[in-house]
């Protein structure tokens, strides 16, 4: 009876830690994620401070800050975050997340304008499959940031265009402005609830409810 009732509590314990292990909806789901630009290309370019020291911020940086951030949080809920290589097109980049059996696609990129007080949250699909994938994104992007939201864009651009993956191209805010260089300088050295954590954990739960629905 004994050996029973030991045998029962240690079955007990096994299903209690499996269930905590098996409770996101993103287990095993492959997300490929693009950093926009990099291999030598910066994308645009934002520049913190006026007068005294001031600090060049790259979007290819900002970029790669985002998909680190977002695949920590990925990987902890038993995902597989895929980063896509830094190819040279946009074509090449689909065909490497496609090739490991990716089921979404997030090409993370950030606006930029010659107007350093620029500033919106916007999105761009190509594909009627994008486009139900977007909703679950894009929205919770915007309102973790708070800018003004210019929504999805219906756009033959960048990376959704080719393969058939469910994808969305973010550019979640202006690496141009301002505020946000020095929000991206902040990040780096170690402030938290800075614009990148906020996007990442933004796109992490947009993930979560599209793998839930
Ligand atoms: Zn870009």
């Amino acid at each position: 009876m004994k050996k029973l009732f030991l045998s029962l509590s240690v079955l007990t314990l096994g299903f209690t830690f499996m269930s905590a292990q098996g409770a996101s909806s993103l287990t095993g789901k492959i997300i490929a994620l693009d950093a926009g630009h990099g291999g030598g290309e910066t994308g645009a370019v934002g520049y913190c401070g006026n007068g005294g020291v001031t600090v060049k911020v790259l979007e290819s940086d900002v970029n790669l800050a985002v998909r680190a951030e977002l695949t920590s949080l990925l990987t902890s809920a038993g995902a597989i975050a895929y980063s896509i290589g830094q190819l040279p097109t946009r074509k090449e980049r689909v065909a490497d997340a496609e090739s490991v059996g990716s089921d979404v696609l997030i090409s993370i990129h950030h606006n930029g304008s010659s107007n350093v007080s620029a500033d919106y949250t916007q999105s761009f699909v190509t594909q009627r499959n994008d486009k139900e994938f977007a909703k679950y994104i894009h929205p919770r992007i915007a309102s973790a940031l708070g800018l003004t939201d210019k929504g999805i864009k219906n756009d033959g651009y960048g990376m959704t265009v080719y393969g058939s993956l469910p994808g969305i191209l973010t550019e979640s805010y202006f690496i141009t402005n301002t505020t946000a260089a020095c929000d991206f300088v902040n990040y780096q050295v170690g402030a938290s609830n800075t614009r990148v954590q906020k996007e990442a954990q933004a796109m992490y739960n947009g993930l979560l409810a599209y793998f839930s629905r």
